[in-house]
């Protein structure tokens, strides 16, 4: 479970999260939807541990986690630009996760690294991870190409086959699928739950289309203005919005 409470963060002056309180529930398919600017991606950064809040706590697991460094916390994140790297093949961005796992190790030893035993044991270990994770999105037969020879939604499975051979608890999507065209968008919101059911880990999974908000999750959290207007199943969002903002948003009758 994470668990963020009274999270306030500013650039300057403005205030961008203000107060922000939310438990994410091990094993859920949570979004976070709000319209550009509402700083959605700011609270998904500050879950990541990219960036630090200005007062409040996170805690996962029970464990505050404040000040911890990106790779100290068990979480992957996805992003909307793919951030792959083009220089490298499909295989090598998908396990450039696991590579810089040994890098500490090999830094240490750069020279000899490769020719100890243990080498050939890793790499083969780190083939089948990336096998795994592309047969199971779907790329395997690309492995050997470049980002650029990939569509939109082929890059993206790639992004997430990146997140996925690190087996993390929880996913962290920041708009994963805004470059894809509608019919595209579509097809992978429901891969991108098959996903999560196969899993069965935690996504937190931000966006600013309400409908792909209220059609994948579990559980929505709707945020306008760095506030949290409320946090609930879709259902219960759309017969009791507990704020006009939160009926205007998600298009109930109220
Ligand atoms: P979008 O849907 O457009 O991605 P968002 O909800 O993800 O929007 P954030 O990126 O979290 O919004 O930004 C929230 C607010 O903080 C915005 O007003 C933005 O201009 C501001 N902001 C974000 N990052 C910085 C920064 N590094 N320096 C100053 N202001 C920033
Ligand atoms: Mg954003």
């Amino acid at each position: 479970e994470i668990e963020l409470r009274g999270i306030e963060k500013r650039y300057g002056e403005a205030p961008v999260l203000k107060d922000v309180s939310l438990k994410i529930k091990d094993g859920e398919f949570l979004t976070l939807v709000g319209p550009s600017g509402c700083g959605k991606s700011t609270l998904l950064r500050i879950i990541a541990g990219l960036e630090d809040q200005d007062a409040g706590e996170v805690s996962v697991g029970g464990r505050p986690v404040d000040g911890a460094r990106p790779k100290d916390r068990d979480v992957a994140m996805v992003f909307q630009s793919y951030a792959l790297y083009p220089h490298l093949t499909v295989f090598d961005n998908i396990a450039l996760p696991l590579r810089t796992r040994q890098l500490s190790f090999a830094q240490r030893l750069p020279l000899i690294g490769p020719l100890l035993p243990g080498h050939t044991g890793i790499e083969r270990s780190i083939r089948k991870e990336v096998e795994q994770a592309a047969a199971m999105l779907d790329v395997a037969h690309l492995l050997h190409r470049k980002p650029g020879q990939l569509s939109g939604g082929q890059r993206q499975r790639v992004a997430l086959g990146r997140a996925m051979v690190r087996h993390p608890t929880v996913f962290l999507m920041d708009e994963p699928l805004s470059n894809l065209d509608a019919r595209l968008r579509v097809q992978m919101r429901t891969e991108i739950t098959s996903l999560h059911r196969r899993l069965g880990v935690t996504f937190v999974y931000v966006t600013h289309d309400q409908s792909e908000a209220m059609t994948m999750a579990d559980r929505v959290a709707v945020m306008m203005g760095g506030e949290l207007l409320q946090v609930g199943p879709p259902e219960e969002l759309y017969r009791e919005p507990q704020d006009l903002r939160v009926a205007e948003m998600i298009g109930s009758p109220k």
